[in-house]
């Protein structure tokens, strides 16, 4: 088997690229994809301060990788969740790389900032595990960014991660997630930075590839809250799809984007922010929802 690109041998197959590439032509690869997809969303200029959210993984960590190798003026960050050991080996991936390639860092530790992990944010909150998760992670990069004048900020959410997002708001007729979901969401408010996802045309198994090729260290360890994550259970779904019918991954989410603007967009509508009452932050209620699980007596007080 050669290489499509330089005729040495290859080492894997790209069938929806109908190809078949070397280790090194494989990593070319994946880098165009990713500067691709940037100057296809117009994610952002090469002058532009972009806040790379790290939780060292895989995607995360090849992305890093990419984005310095792009020229791209990245600060990462790393959110410590206080998860056991997953979130301890998570930080000292993210932290010994760094060091190692003296790129800046900056970690923050949920409890320092909230006075809670997400363990025990669980006890706080009805919602599940990676919702609460979420929006806490979500909350705290916006803030930093802001504060620190990041436009962007970035994430490592692959094709899977999209798909499985997709099949779950599809199958829950979300329309308002439904409009939303794209690998760029722009800012809607002073108070919020764009995110953008340049990995949306990237599968998991391209990427851990791409990061092994490389060398890149990585945490391949599960999160344990995740076990029960709806979003497992739609990535083994799409899984088996794929197996029955190569191609339908791809086709499920990219074809979304051409006809998400036409049949979602259209009919979002416009929303209007507000400024939670305690910590400012933009929000369609009066209270934003971070502020509503860790300051609910103060909101009783309020009401
Ligand atoms: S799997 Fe869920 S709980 Fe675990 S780190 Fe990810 S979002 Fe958080
Ligand atoms: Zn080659
Ligand atoms: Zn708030």
């Amino acid at each position: 088997m050669k290489c499509t690109a330089c005729k040495k041998e290859a080492l894997i197959k790209l069938p929806r690229h109908n190809s078949t590439l070397c280790q090194e032509c494989f990593q070319k690869f994946i880098q165009k994809q990713t500067l691709l997809a940037i100057k296809r969303y117009h994610m952002f200029a090469k002058d532009e301060p972009v806040l790379l959210a790290v939780s060292g993984g895989k995607d995360s960590m090849s992305l890093w990788q990419i984005l310095h190798l792009l020229g791209d003026q990245v600060h990462a960050i790393h959110i410590d969740l206080g998860i056991g050991d997953f979130s301890r080996n998570s930080r000292l991936v993210a932290e010994e790389f760094a060091r190692n390639q003296n790129w800046p860092l900056t970690v923050i530790d949920v409890k320092m900032e909230t006075g809670y992990n997400i363990p025990e944010t669980l006890k706080l909150t009805h919602r599940p595990a990676c919702s609460a998760c979420g929006l806490v992670k979500r909350y705290l990069l916006n803030r930093y960014a802001l504060a620190n004048h990041f436009p962007v900020v970035a994430t490592g959410h692959n094709l899977d991660d999209e798909a499985a997002n997709l099949l779950g708001n599809i199958l829950r007729w979300r329309e308002d997630y439904l409009a939303h979901q794209s690998p760029i969401l722009p800012s809607f408010h002073a108070k919020l930075a764009k995110k953008v996802k340049p990995f949306y045309t990237l599968t998991d198994d391209e990427i851990r590839t791409y990061a092994q090729f490389s060398d890149l260290p990585f945490c391949d360890e599960i999160c344990p809250l995740s076990q029960r994550a709806k979003s497992l259970d739609y990535k083994k779904a799409l899984a088996l799809l794929e197996k029955q019918s190569p191609g339908t991954k791809h086709y499920f989410w990219l074809t979304f984007l051409e006809i998400n603007e036409r049949i979602f967009q259209s009919h979002r509508p416009a929303v209007p922010f507000l400024e939670c009452t305690r910590c400012g932050m933009p929000t369609t209620q009066e209270r934003c929802a971070f502020c509503n699980i860790f300051y609910p007596i103060e909101q009783k007080e309020n009401l």
